[in-house]
This record gives C-alpha cells, structure tokens and sequence, in this order.
C-alpha cells in the first residue's frame, strides 16, 4: 500500500462530488475521479491537477458491473490500492415524481443507481479497503431519506421526487447492515447528508455551496480510527433515521 491515503469518489465531475475530491485532495490524499462521461471527466481531473490536487481519472458508470469492475482494477494499478470510498454519485430521476405517477422505470435507474450503485462499488473495492490501515466508506445520503422525518407530521419536505427519496431511505438501511457486518475490521462506514446544496440535482436551487455540502463527506472521510460507524450525520450532527 501506498504511504498517502488514496480515496476514490464517485461522480466527481461536478457538484459536491467535485468539491468532496477537491477538499480531499487539499489533504495531501491522492484522489480517483470517478465519472461516466470521459469529457466531463478528463475536465474535472485537469481542474483539480491545476488547483493542487493530485487527481487523476476512473471512468465508471456506477450502474454496470464491467465498469465497477475495470474501476477497481484501474486503482489497484495506479494507486496500489484504496483507503477511502466515497459513495457520492446519484439520480434523482427528474421530476414531477409522485408513487401514483412515477414511472416504474424510473424507480428502477433510481434504485440501480442510488442504492445497488453503492453496493456494487462498494463490494468491488472491499479488497482493496480491507487491506488498508484507516479504511473509510462514506455514503451520501440526504435527509430526505430520513423515515422519522419523513413522519413527522410538523416537517413539509416539499414536493419531493419519491423513488430519490425512497432510494436514500434504502441507501440508509443498507449502510447500517454493512456497519453490522464491518464492525471490528477497522471499516467505518456512515451516511452523510450535505443539506439542500445549489448543483445540478435540484436546479441550482438550493442554498448551499457544493464546497459547504462537501464538508460533511470530508468529515466522515478523516474519522479516527476510534471514529463512528454505522451513523448518518449532516453539518450539525446526528441525523434521525
Ligand atoms: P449532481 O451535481 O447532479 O452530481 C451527481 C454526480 O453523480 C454527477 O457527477 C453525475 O455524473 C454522477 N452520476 C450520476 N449517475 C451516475 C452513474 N450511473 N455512474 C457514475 N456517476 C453518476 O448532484 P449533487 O447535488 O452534487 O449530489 C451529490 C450527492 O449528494 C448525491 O448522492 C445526492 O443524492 C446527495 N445530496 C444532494 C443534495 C443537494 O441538495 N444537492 C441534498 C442531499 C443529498 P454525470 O455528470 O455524468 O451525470
């Protein structure tokens, strides 16, 4: 294994994603961009190779198996190996997207994406976490994906899309069980929520910078070893299930 901690975060080409491997890479990490789309990802690896980071490119599509696969073996080869995943590419499937109008097949690319996406990284990087010596996983999630929020009477989350939303809920039932069966291997694996961040996914509208939403992710990432597992956390704290 290499001496600096190497990280590899998915969909990093724009958004928090991007901010989350620049603000890693501001670490001294060296850091995979992991992007579908070779442009946008060669873009974002000359971006960050000019603010300082020691960047370089991992084409994946988080939804094909080869692609996952090729992934792993590329880090493996030009990094010697993986101490932190960040789980941060995602879809929301655009909207409107109630449960009496939503598309099944919009539910499906969700979930493959969200939620199956995560598992299919995340598993195909394992060796490689397993052999480091600080191994992290971060999950983005969102609040949205929250079940106690979600029923409770007094919050209105809006018209949000349903399958994003259910897809993070499942991201975070998904993200205790690894916790389950991570626990004492040294692997901390948690959830992050980085608030209703202006990017892509919403339009623009949110009102966080993709630099604030990324601190979360960053956070996780540097946990102590004595760090939390299996939690779900935003800027000021736990997050409820
Ligand atoms: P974004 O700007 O839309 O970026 C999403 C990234 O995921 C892009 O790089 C996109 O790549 C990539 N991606 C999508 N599908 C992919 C696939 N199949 N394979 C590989 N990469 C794929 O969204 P964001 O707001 O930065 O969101 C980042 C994370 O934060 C997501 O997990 C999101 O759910 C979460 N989050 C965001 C907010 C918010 O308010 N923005 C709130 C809560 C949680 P392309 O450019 O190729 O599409």
């Amino acid at each position: 294994m290499s001496e600096r901690t190497i990280a590899l975060v998915t969909g990093a080409n724009k958004g928090i994603g991007y901010e989350i491997a620049a603000g890693l890479g501001a670490l001294g990490w060296r850091i995979g961009v992991g992007a579908r789309d070779r442009q946008r990802r060669e873009t974002a690896v000359e971006k960050l190779c000019a603010a300082g980071t020691d960047a370089f490119g991992v084409p994946l599509d988080v939804t094909d198996d080869a692609s996952v696969a090729a992934a792993a073996e590329l880090i493996a080869e030009q990094a010697g190996g993986l101490d932190v995943l960040i789980n941060n590419a995602a879809i929301t499937g655009g909207m409107p997207q109630t449960p009496t109008t939503v598309d099944p097949s919009t539910v499906r690319i969700v979930v493959e994406t969200n939620v199956i996406g995560v598992v299919r990284v995340t598993n195909a990087m394992l060796p490689m976490l397993r052999a480091s010596a600080s191994p992290r996983i971060v999950n983005m999630s969102s609040s949205v994906g929250s079940l106690s929020l979600q029923t409770t009477p007094s919050i209105d989350m809006g018209p949000v899309p349903v399958a994003y939303l259910a897809s993070k809920s499942f991201l975070n039932a998904i993200t205790i069980q690894y916790a389950k069966e991570l626990s004492g291997t040294g692997i901390l694996i948690n959830c992050g929520c980085p608030g209703f961040t202006a990017t892509d996914l919403n339009g623009f509208s949110g009102v966080r910078t993709p630099q604030q939403g990324a601190a979360v992710a960053i956070h996780l990432a540097t946990l102590p070893d004595d760090g939390p597992t299996g939690e779900f956390i935003d800027d000021a704290g736990a997050v409820p299930w």
